[in-house]
C-alpha cells in the first residue's frame, strides 16, 4: 500500500464510520516500532505503521485507521481525545477501532503468504510447500507474497 492509498483508505472509513471527512494527511511512518499509529494534535496529521500494514489484512488495518480516525475527530469537536477518556472509549466502540496494535512478526524471517482464491493472508515462520498445502479456510492455492526480515 503506497501513502497515497492510505490517505484514499483513511478518507474512504472516515465518511463510512464516522460520517466527517477526514481533511489532513495520512502517511506511513518506519519508525514506528509497535505502534499501530498515531494521531498528532499539532497538524492534525496521522501516521501509520508500515510493518503491520504489510503483514495484516484490511479487516485489521481498518482497526487500527479507525483508532486513529477516533483520536482526530474528538479532538477536532473539543472532546476527550485521549485513551483514559469516556467519549474516547465509547466512539472506538462504537464505529468497531482496535483498541491495541497486534503484534508484529517476530524476529527471524517471516513469510507472507497469500490465498488466490479468498484473499486471506497467512504470516509464518517457515516455507510452505505451496503446491501441497492450501487455505485452511476456503482450500484455494496460496502463493508466496512476500518474505519479511527483521
Ligand atoms: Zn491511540
Ligand atoms: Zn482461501
Amino acid at each position: 500500500m503506497t501513502d497515497q492509498e492510505l490517505q484514499a483508505r483513511v478518507e474512504t472509513i472516515s465518511l463510512k464510520a464516522f460520517h466527517q471527512p477526514f481533511r489532513h494527511h495520512a502517511v506511513f511512518n518506519n519508525r514506528l516500532k509497535t505502534t499501530g499509529g498515531r494521531f498528532h494534535p499539532a497538524d492534525m496529521n496521522l501516521d501509520f505503521n508500515p510493518k503491520l500494514f504489510a503483514v495484516y489484512p484490511a479487516s485489521v488495518t481498518d482497526g487500527i485507521i479507525k483508532h486513529e480516525l477516533v483520536h482526530y475527530h474528538l479532538y477536532d469537536h473539543h472532546r476527550g481525545y485521549q485513551h483514559r477518556d469516556h467519549d474516547f472509549k465509547q466512539l472506538l466502540t462504537a464505529v468497531g477501532g482496535s483498541r491495541f496494535a497486534p503484534p508484529l512478526p517476530v524476529n527471524g524471517h517471516q513469510y507472507v503468504y497469500v490465498c488466490t482464491h479468498c484473499g486471506r493472508q497467512f504470516v509464518r515462520r517457515r516455507h510452505i510447500d505451496v503446491r501441497r498445502y492450501a487455505c485452511g479456510v476456503c482450500r484455494g492455492k496460496l502463493r508466496l507474497q512476500k518474505t519479511l526480515a527483521s
